[in-house]
This record gives C-alpha cells, structure tokens and sequence, in this order.
C-alpha cells in the first residue's frame, strides 16, 4: 500500500517492557513544519513514544514511517532526527562552537563557523563560540543544545522535556523563544512536556497521553474549551464537574446540553461582587498571586484568583468560563 501522507506518520504503536504495555496502539500524523506536544503525566508513555520513533525503542507492535517509507529498516542515525534531552548533554570538553559543529560532518570544514554563528545568532548566543560549556547556565546550555541539534537541519526535532529542569520563569521565557525558534526555522517537532501551558505555548497541537493511550488530540485552543474526557479535563487542571442548572446558578451565560458538564478549573471563576457567596476553604500564594480555594454549592471544590488574601469566611465568585466536557467517556 502507498501511504498518502508526508511528515511523520506513527500507526498503531506499542512498545513493550516485559509485561508493562508503555505505549499502547498509539496512532497519528505530524505535518511537515507542524510542532505537536505529546502532554502527559509522569510514567503516561510520553519518553517511550519518542524513543520509539527515533528507533532507539524496539517496536512492540506499529511503524513510523516518513514521507510514506517505513523507518524499519532505519537505523537511529541514518533517520536525520535531531534530539534535546532534559540534561544538555553537551560534550564537556569542547567549546560552545565546537558541540555546534559537531553533528556538521557534510559541510565542509570551511562552511562550518559560518552556520555554527547562524546557529548562535538564532538561539540567542551571539558570540559564545569560544566560551566552556561547564560555565554556561542551565538555560544557555539548553540553547546550545538545540543549536547543536538544529545546525545539521535535521527533518525532524523530538525534544524530551528539554525546559523541565529549568525553574519556572526561565522555563516559561524559554518556552516562548523555542515557540520562535521552531517556527522560524520551520523545522517539524515534537515537543514533550508534562506542563500544560508549555504544550499550549509551544505547539499547534497537543496530544495527551496516560497510561499509554493517546486520549485527544486538538489544537490547544479546543482541547481547553471541549476536552475529549473527564480524564483528559481532570489533567488539564479543571476540578469541578457542574451541569447546565449548577452552572447557570453561579453566573454562567454558556449553553449545555445533556451529555456534557462543564469543567471548572483555575481561571473558571471570577471574583464578582454582585456573585453567589461561595464558602473560603483555603487561601495559597501562587506566583504573586491568592489562590482562594472555595466550596462550590454541591460540594465540590474549586478555586478562584485574587489579588490578596481575602478577609472573612465567604467570597463571592460568578463562573465565567469553563470546559464542555462529555458526561461519560467514549471508551
Ligand atoms: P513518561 O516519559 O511519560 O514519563 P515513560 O515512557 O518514561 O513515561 O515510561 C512509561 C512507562 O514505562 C513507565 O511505567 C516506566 O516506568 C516504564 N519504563 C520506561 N522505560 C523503561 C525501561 N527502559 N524498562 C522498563 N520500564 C520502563
Ligand atoms: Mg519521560
């Protein structure tokens, strides 16, 4: 059979560790130039999935093709993907220029400061060819990192959680410039991450995965507003289950229909004078901000954000937003 799409095409995979089911029957498609976030708790599959189509993970049952030819046969090198880890691994030893250089093994000698410097100029490290890579900070050698696995334009990048060991504001600014860089570049990507605003920061689809199974697939846009399962809500952070009358009751102007509920998550409620008074169950910083947890109406728990910690035992809240999510899971 001649397969029709181009990019990368993942059908029916596992991967099998002994008894343990890692990735079970996984199938989609990356567009070439398209970046896809694989989103997923910690143990959901998500490393495996990757190792699995740069072919460093043996296929339990599938194939990964690309442009239509199946990867089989190919060995891990030979696939022209480019790799950022976690850890930087850079080679200790070398300067910043000469871990860029290193992958450039077909252009010639003379051609290689030049993309070495391109590279730089892209990530943001313009002139750090002739510094050491032990006194770089964890954010500059994650950007070394992807300048080295970017300079041979592989087909491909699959990065494994490459911001996770970096502390949040870094690891949000460098979100946004990998955002960036990826599309400046145009290369194809996929992005894995356990954090659900870098998935939705960095790609155009997010794919979220547990346990194995690939739960949805969608635009971070429509995976916020209609998750595909209470699962799949639950993971991105909404709560609260409400249907269309509990909703209405706390301010909300939406429509429901019966097979659904709506998701209550951390930017559902706002603070609103004229609201329901809602029970104060907690008060939390977070970020320069209060989480204020609250007890909705039928008992379930839910928050809302304030500026500072409120005084008094109530706080009233109209429900602005939230997730139309279906009632019961398709499968
Ligand atoms: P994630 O990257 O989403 O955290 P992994 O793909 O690393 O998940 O792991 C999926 C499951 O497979 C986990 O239960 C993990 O413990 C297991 N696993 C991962 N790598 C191995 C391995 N080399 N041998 C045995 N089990 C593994
Ligand atoms: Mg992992």
């Amino acid at each position: 059979m001649v397969a029709q799409s181009s990019g990368l095409d993942i059908r029916n995979v596992s991967v099998r560790y002994g008894e343990l089911l890692a990735v079970d029957d996984v199938s989609m498609t990356v567009e070439p130039g398209a970046v896809l976030a694989l989103l997923g708790p910690s143990g959901s599959g998500k490393s495996s999935l990757l190792r699995a189509i740069a072919g460093l993970e043996p296929l339990a049952t599938g194939e990964v093709l690309w442009d239509g030819v199946d990867l089989s046969g190919t060995k891990v090198h030979r696939r022209n993907f480019g790799f950022v880890f976690q850890n930087a691994q850079l080679f200790a030893t070398m300067d910043v220029g000469h871990n860029i250089a290193y992958g450039l093994t077909k252009l010639p000698r003379s051609k290689r400061p030049e993309r070495v410097r391109e590279m730089l100029d892209l990530v943001g490290l313009e002139g750090y060819e002739n510094r050491k890579v032990t006194e770089l900070s964890g954010g500059q050698a994650q950007r070394v990192a992807l300048a080295r696995s970017l300079a041979p334009s592989p087909r491909a990048l699959l990065l494994d959680e490459p911001l996770s060991a970096l502390d949040r504001n870094l690891r949000d600014h460098l979100a946004d410039e990998l955002s960036r860089i990826l599309r400046t570049v145009g290369t194809t990507a996929i992005h894995v991450t356990h954090d659900q605003d870098e998935a939705s920061t960095i790609a155009d689809t997010v794919a979220v995965m547990d346990h194995g199974r690939l739960l949805q697939r969608d635009t971070p846009d429509v995976l916020w507003r209609s998750p595909a399962s209470k699962d799949v809500a639950r993971f991105l952070g909404f709560t609260a289950f409400l249907d269309a009358d509990a909703a209405h009751h706390l301010g909300w102007r939406g429509q429901l229909s019966e097979e659904n509920v709506l998701g209550i998550g951390p930017r559902s409620l706002e603070l609103d004078d004229d609201g329901v008074a809602l029970p104060i169950t907690s008060q939390g910083f977070a970020l320069g901000e209060v989480e204020v947890g609250v007890r909705l109406p039928d008992g379930q728990l839910s928050t809302v954000t304030a500026l500072e910690r409120i005084d008094g035992e109530q706080v009233r809240v109209r429900l602005v937003s939230g997730a139309v999510t279906p009632m019961t899971s398709p499968r």
